[in-house]
């Protein structure tokens, strides 16, 4: 699907300006649901309940523990559901002078240069644009121009075993050595969604972004667990009955197991408080079982969609990362239904249509983006608010979506919108829709056809209908 690049960075002028900046460490929380305490203890009172990827303003740590301040409030929360990026620095590798703006976009106002060889602290990236600290403000500067580097010291770890390291950061690189998880390497800079790092012979290597993580034993949610309390159960402090109680649960209460030890699961309940249960007290549970699902690979037949800058179609890899997605949510118990499982056309209001045919729960439809500008990339979601019974609906799935795909590494920002898409505006049924990225991008072209690309992001987008499902009931 492409879009107006004119629009887009007309509401973006319009919305944005500049915003105070975050002076401390900050970091994500990386799980749905968690809560934060008043002290730094699970059972002292719960001040407030986080979605995921919140952005956290770290103000102290205690052991275990970081005491941070959100936008509403403050509290502790232990350090394992926080992710805290490695400190990066946009640098102006050029020999021209780069301006820094007030928004991203390059009509927007020019507060002052980088010039050749200067850096400033990088924050995060939006719309293809770098956001740094200037003057105490977050401004903004292009991404296709700066490079992004890091300190020596900073570290990134690998999530899966047998990661090819390559000489380049592209997969037409060639492989070097390989990495097995939680090996760590010293990240030098990030490019295309790819990590440089340091090798211990000397040599620089390039490893996905998406198959790092950044801590060791990195919380990442690929392979999170559901089940359910056999009878009622009180939750324990820690992983053995020496431990005291912090609350009982319910019989059949949903908890989320995040990590386990000896014969114990430590979970995360409904509530979002943490604790420690046994075992034998837990049985397994299919999270999505008993919903429908609708998804709808975008395009297809007469109707290639984007055509890439190498000439790939995007109906294809719609259905590629389609078919992934569908494997994911049947194994965690959910009806799943496909508007197209081939190669052929059929119309976007019959897709709409469908899911209420079906009578699905959702509808997703998968997509990839193009512009005539190759510079541009990263993942957005879309909804829209018209013709629905509940507007909400279309909203609450697209940001579920959104705020687990962009917890991995390499994936960039480019928002949640409200789009007037006839395969969203066709439909009763609660309706998103997701770009995962630019095929008009050489190099996120390259990423989104990369199977394990297309796991990764299948995996975040079932957690994220998981997400909009518990967060509904
Ligand atoms: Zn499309």
């Amino acid at each position: 699907m492409k879009k107006l690049k004119l629009l887009i960075f007309t509401c973006v002028i319009l919305s944005l300006s500049i915003s105070s900046v975050y002076a401390a460490t900050f970091g994500y929380s990386n799980i749905s649901g968690i809560a934060l305490h008043q002290y730094d203890d699970y059972s002292s009172p719960i001040t407030e309940i986080l979605k995921i990827r919140t952005k956290l303003k770290i103000t102290g740590e205690k052991d275990q523990w970081y005491n941070v301040k959100t936008e509403s409030g403050e509290g502790w929360i232990e350090k394992y559901f926080v992710t805290v990026p490695a400190e990066k620095y946009v640098v102006n590798n050029t020999p021209y002078k780069i301006n820094i703006r007030t928004s991203p976009a390059s009509t927007s106002k020019a507060v002052g240069q980088l010039n050749p060889g200067d850096k400033a602290k990088y924050i995060d990236t939006y719309h293809s644009w770098n956001i740094i600290e200037y003057q105490g403000n977050e401004c903004y500067t292009a991404s296709w121009l700066t490079d992004l580097e890091c300190e020596n010291s900073q570290k990134i770890y690998i999530l899966y075993d047998k990661t090819d390291i390559r000489d380049k950061a592209s997969f037409d690189g060639n492989v070097i050595v390989q990495g097995n998880r939680n090996d760590s390497y010293e990240v030098a800079g990030e490019k295309n969604g790819w990590f440089k790092i340091n090798l211990p012979n000397g040599q620089t290597g390039y490893v996905p972004g998406w198959l790092t993580g950044y801590s060791q034993n990195y919380y990442s949610g690929r392979n999170l667990s559901y089940k359910k309390t056999v009878g009622n159960l009180n939750i324990k402090s820690g992983p053995s009955i020496e431990y005291g109680n912090l609350r009982t649960l319910n019989g059949e209460s949903l908890v989320k197991v995040v990590n386990s030890e000896n014969g114990w699961d430590k979970v995360v309940c409904q509530e979002g408080n943490v604790g420690w249960c046994s075992i034998d007290s837990l049985k397994e549970t299919y999270p999505l079982s008993g919903k429908s699902i609708l998804i709808d690979p975008g395009h297809g037949g007469k109707d290639p969609g984007s055509i890439s800058c190498s000439g790939k179609y995007e109906k294809y890899v719609n259905l590629e990362t389609a078919y992934k997605l569908k494997e994911i949510l049947e194994s965690l118990g959910a009806n799943v239904y496909m508007t197209r499982d081939d190669d052929y056309y059929i119309t976007n209001k019959e897709r709409g249509r469908m899911a209420d045919n079906l009578n699905t729960d959702i509808l997703l439809s998968i997509h990839h983006n193009s512009l005539n500008n190759s510079d541009y990339f990263g993942l957005s979601t879309y909804y829209n608010t018209i013709n629905y019974k509940d507007p909400s609906y279309g909203y609450d799935l697209a940001e579920a979506i959104y705020l687990n795909a962009i917890t991995t590494n390499g994936i960039y920002r480019d928002g949640i919108l409200d789009r007037n898409y006839e395969v969203l505006r066709e439909t009763n049924t609660p309706a998103a829709l997701i770009e995962i990225g630019f095929m008009s991008n050489p190099n996120e072209e390259m990423n989104v056809h990369n199977e394990s690309f297309q796991y990764v992001i299948a995996e975040k987008i079932a957690n994220g209908i998981i997400d909009y499902f518990n967060n509904k009931n």
